[in-house]
């Protein structure tokens, strides 16, 4: 059984985001959907918003749990027995620093990256971008789960 993690901060949840966790649920046995919980950066949503959003958001794939977690991507995936890293890759400029990552993952701890090429509708999208447009006004529920832009709206007080 070929069990993936997808890591990520999720603040909030995008469609790029679960395109990509639907993808490597059709191609892994089991995905693990992790959101990264960072001390420097508190983030619009608070970690247990995001679980809860991705938890719906995802509800329907059998094979796909949601999670957090501290410290190093590489120990979080060898307590949890993962084979693989899943990352997404947008554009030629995600892809410098990911090879990083993926490089020093793999000598850390022999973990492999998986890229996952973003479907071309969501190569423009990240969270940063979305809270952005929101928070000036702009329309992003065509870039969100429904339950996603309903708690973005609250969020930002509208
Ligand atoms: P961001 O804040 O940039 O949206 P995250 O840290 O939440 O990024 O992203 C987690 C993972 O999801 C990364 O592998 C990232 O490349 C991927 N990802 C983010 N947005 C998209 C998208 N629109 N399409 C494909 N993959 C994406």
């Amino acid at each position: 059984m070929t069990h993936v993690v997808c890591p990520g901060s999720f603040d909030p949840p995008t469609l790029g985001h679960l395109d990509i966790v639907r993808r490597a649920a059709q191609l892994f046995d089991r995905v693990t959907v992790a959101v990264l919980i960072n001390p420097d950066k508190s983030g619009l949503f608070t970690v247990d918003e995001r679980l809860e959003l991705l938890r719906v958001a995802g509800s329907g794939w059998a094979n796909v749990t949601v999670d957090s977690f501290d410290g190093l991507l590489v120990d979080y995936c060898r307590r949890n027995s993962i084979d693989a890293i899943v990352k997404g890759l947008r554009a030629v400029s995600d892809f410098e620093y990911e090879l990083q990552m993926a490089q020093m993952n793999s000598g850390l701890a022999g973990i492999d990256t998986v890229f996952i090429p973003a479907s071309p509708e969501h190569s423009f999208l990240s969270s940063s971008l979305v809270k952005q447009v929101a928070r000036y006004g702009g329309d992003v529920s065509a870039l969100l789960p429904a339950q996603v832009t309903t708690a973005l709206a609250r969020k930002l007080g509208r």
